[in-house]
C-alpha cells in the first residue's frame, strides 16, 4: 500500500482509485471529490463500482 496520501480518500471501494485515467482529487476543507478526466460529467456518482472507461493502473503492457 502507498501511504503517501495526506488524508483518507473518500469512497475506498471506488474503482476510480485504481484507475489509470487518472482521477484527480479535489480537496476542500471538509471533503475530497474525485474528478474523472474522461467522463464528460467529471464527477460520477460515487462510489463507482463499474465503469466502462476503467483501465487498471500500474500495468505496463
Ligand atoms: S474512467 Fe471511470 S473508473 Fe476511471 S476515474 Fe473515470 S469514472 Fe473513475
Amino acid at each position: 500500500m502507498d501511504e503517501t496520501e495526506p488524508s483518507p480518500l473518500p469512497f475506498p471501494t471506488s474503482l476510480c482509485h485504481r484507475c489509470a485515467a487518472p482521477p484527480k482529487y479535489v480537496r476542500t476543507k471538509t471533503s475530497t471529490f474525485i474528478l474523472c478526466p474522461l467522463l464528460p460529467g467529471k464527477y460520477p456518482p460515487q462510489p463507482v463500482l463499474r465503469c466502462p472507461l476503467f483501465r487498471p493502473r500500474g500495468t505496463h503492457e
